[in-house]
């Protein structure tokens, strides 16, 4: 039995879409009402800026604004509110970070990341290699999906200035312990900067940015029941110190006549221009909400429902099935990729989709992992807070009329 109570009817989607087994939440979450209302309550009670305005009703909004981000502070563990930047996702978090880290790098040096990491995490680093003239080398995984970690620290040198990896792989579902990860790096290289992904972990299990004792993380509203359009990086006070800003504008200089480029501490010099005020709004409402349910009821249901399905697809396909990674329940985050004999990824989607079954199927922005696997592309499910058994089953049968229309075609098309 699962632990929490599938929490269906909490998310507007499924009242508009009867029947819908939604099974992507590792591309989006469908957002909770509560989230959907506090956005929509801001835009219609307050709708004015932040750290500008002198009335009440602005004044409001920026204490509103500041709330939440010493509410994500809390919620991942950071030691200040100054270490909390607002971005607009992962994404633009991670291209931040290489920004910020530019001016450390000189020709020659390395930076390094993993064959595991989605294009964000991968992207960034290869224009950052190019512009600063370093090089950049990927550690490899080992056959269960797991990052190679004696592999990862035999690519350290003098001369690799950051690493970056992610806490959970958004194809093969692999949880790296990056608290240990980093603590065996700090003990050989305490100057490398460690950049961590933190996408598809924050809204399943608990995180803590002290206890991971990494300098930069990153991660979205959206994939935790926020917002799409707002996400945070996180940095460590002592390194964003040193950092200068890479975007200028309104509300992040003192005095902009008698000293413009004496930018205000940050976070606020990262923040350039008018932010994301309703998404920040929102994204407090998403972390009220996981609060609510608490990451063990979350974690108990998602490993309940990964061992149900992995059971369920193993049952039911046997052979034909092949699922990446571990099999390891405790080693894996909330999502399964998988390929299956004699029927495309694409063509498994496209006709689950039909039938109301959303699920991705691709390279899921993770080229290098896929090439290394010599795969062109794989299906995967990922699980959220309102998912049930009966998605898990629905999703079968879906398989299972996938694979009768594509003998069908097969069978008709021979005999013509
Ligand atoms: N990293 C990982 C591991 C992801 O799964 C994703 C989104 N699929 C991203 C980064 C990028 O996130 P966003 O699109 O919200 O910027």
């Amino acid at each position: 039995m699962s632990t929490i109570t599938p929490l269906k009817q909490a998310f507007p989607l499924f009242d508009r879409h009867p029947g819908l087994v939604y099974l992507d939440a590792s591309a989006t979450c469908p957002k909770p009402l509560q989230v959907i209302a506090a956005e929509r309550a801001y835009e219609e009670t307050l709708s004015t800026n932040v750290g500008r305005g002198l009335y009440p009703l602005a004044e409001e909004t920026t204490s509103r604004f500041e709330a939440v981000r010493s509410q994500v502070a809390y919620f991942i563990g950071a030691s200040s509110e100054c270490e909390i930047i607002f971005t607009a996702g992962t994404t633009a978090s991670l291209n931040l970070a290489a920004s910020l880290l530019k001016p450390l790098l000189e020709t020659g040096n390395t930076i390094l990341a993993t064959e595991l990491e989605h294009h964000s995490n991968y992207l960034p680093w290869v224009e950052l290699a190019r512009a600063t003239k370093s090089n950049l080398r990927l550690a490899s995984f080992t056959e269960d999906g797991s990052l190679n970690i004696e592999q990862l620290l035999s690519c350290i040198d003098a001369q690799t200035k950051i690493v970056a990896l992610s806490a959970l792989s958004n194809v093969l579902g692999t949880l790296n312990p990056i608290a240990d990860i980093v603590q065996t790096i700090r003990a050989t290289h305490p100057t490398v900067i460690i950049i961590v992904d933190a996408a598809q972990i924050v809204g399943h299990l608990p995180i803590n940015v002290t206890a991971w004792d990494a300098d930069l993380v990153a991660f979205s509203g959206h994939k935790m029941y926020g917002p799409t359009g707002i996400g945070v990086l996180f940095g460590k006070a002592a390194l964003l110190e040193q950092c200068s800003p890479t975007l200028f504008g309104g509300g992040m200089v003192l005095d902009a006549c008698a000293n413009p480029t004496e930018y205000k501490p940050s976070p606020f010099c990262f923040e350039a221009g008018t932010p994301n005020i309703s998404g920040v709004i929102g994204l407090g409402a998403a972390l009220d909400f996981l609060e609510n349910i608490g990451f063990e009821a979350l974690r108990a249901h998602e490993k309940h429902l990964l061992t149900f399905a992995m059971t369920k697809l193993q049952e039911n396909f046997g052979e034909q099935i092949h699922i990446l990674g571990t099999s390891d329940i405790e080693k894996r985050g909330g999502l399964i990729s998988f390929t299956l004999d004699a029927l495309h990824p694409h063509d498994l989607a496209h006709i689950l989709g039909e039938q109301q079954i959303c699920i991705r199927a691709g390279e899921h922005c993770a080229a290098p992992l896929h090439r290394k696997l010599k795969l062109p592309a794989t299906a995967r499910i990922s699980l959220g807070v309102y998912n049930t058994e009966e998605d898990i089953e629905k999703l079968i049968i879906g398989i299972k009329n996938a694979q009768t229309l594509f003998d069908t075609k097969t069978t008709l098309h021979s005999s013509i």
